[in-house]
């Protein structure tokens, strides 16, 4: 378990990744867009329906890129700019299926198309209040490998009808992956900032 005063480290990683915005091959990842590619600031209205069912492809990469993580620990940053709310979640892939290398068989393949299913479904990895208004526009999900480990990325992206009043949100997929020990939240927006560690317990973030 990581002590607190390690926090702010992480912070300023999770801050640097949400102002990066870009992911490092973002062709790597399962697309579910309704309408496409969304380009910041050009979101078009949000739609009532829920996104269309999301195209698959395998993705394997070796030796690229990957962060250092902690089993059983997971980071989820939430971002708002203007109307959106980007949520970006990663997670050891050790606490999701148990290995973290390129699938070798059958089964393995199976266990991260299931992951990668389970977590690009719009709605399924986050809810925010309702009085916010938010609706999912566009999620991917994907898996990383690299220097003997392996992750799970994840991008959420919503448009919100009252961006402002969004004051929590919540990370619904705890229970399903019980190996998910916690998850190191921040939220940030023009006007406001908050961070916290989710558990199975608690697994929402207040951010006002
Ligand atoms: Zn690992």
């Amino acid at each position: 378990m990581r002590a607190t005063r390690a926090v702010p480290a992480l912070i300023c990683a999770m801050l640097l990744a949400v102002a990066c915005d870009a992911p490092p091959d973002p062709a790597n990842k399962d697309m579910a867009a309704p309408g496409g590619t969304v380009e910041p600031g050009r979101a078009p209205a949000p739609e009532p329906q829920m996104a269309e069912a999301p195209a698959e492809h395998d993705h394997e990469e070796t030796g690229g890129r990957l962060e250092a993580h902690e089993h059983g620990r997971a980071t989820l940053a939430a971002a708002v700019d203007g109307n959106e709310l980007t949520f970006t979640f990663e997670a050891p892939l050790a606490s999701l299926v148990g290995f973290e290398h390129a699938p070798e068989t059958d089964a393995q393949t199976e266990a991260l198309n299931t992951l990668k299913d389970v977590f690009v479904v719009p709605g399924s990895m986050v809810a925010v209040n309702p009085s916010a208004g938010c609706l999912p526009l566009m999620t991917t999900s994907g898996t990383h490998f690299g220097g003997g480990h392996g992750a799970l990325e994840v991008e959420h992206v919503y448009t919100c009808e009252s961006a402002d009043r969004i004051d929590s949100i919540e990370f619904l997929l705890m229970d399903r992956y019980p190996q998910l020990e916690s998850i190191d939240a921040i939220f940030l927006s023009g006007t406001r900032q908050s961070a916290g560690e989710l558990r199975p317990g608690s697994p929402a973030l207040k951010v006002r």
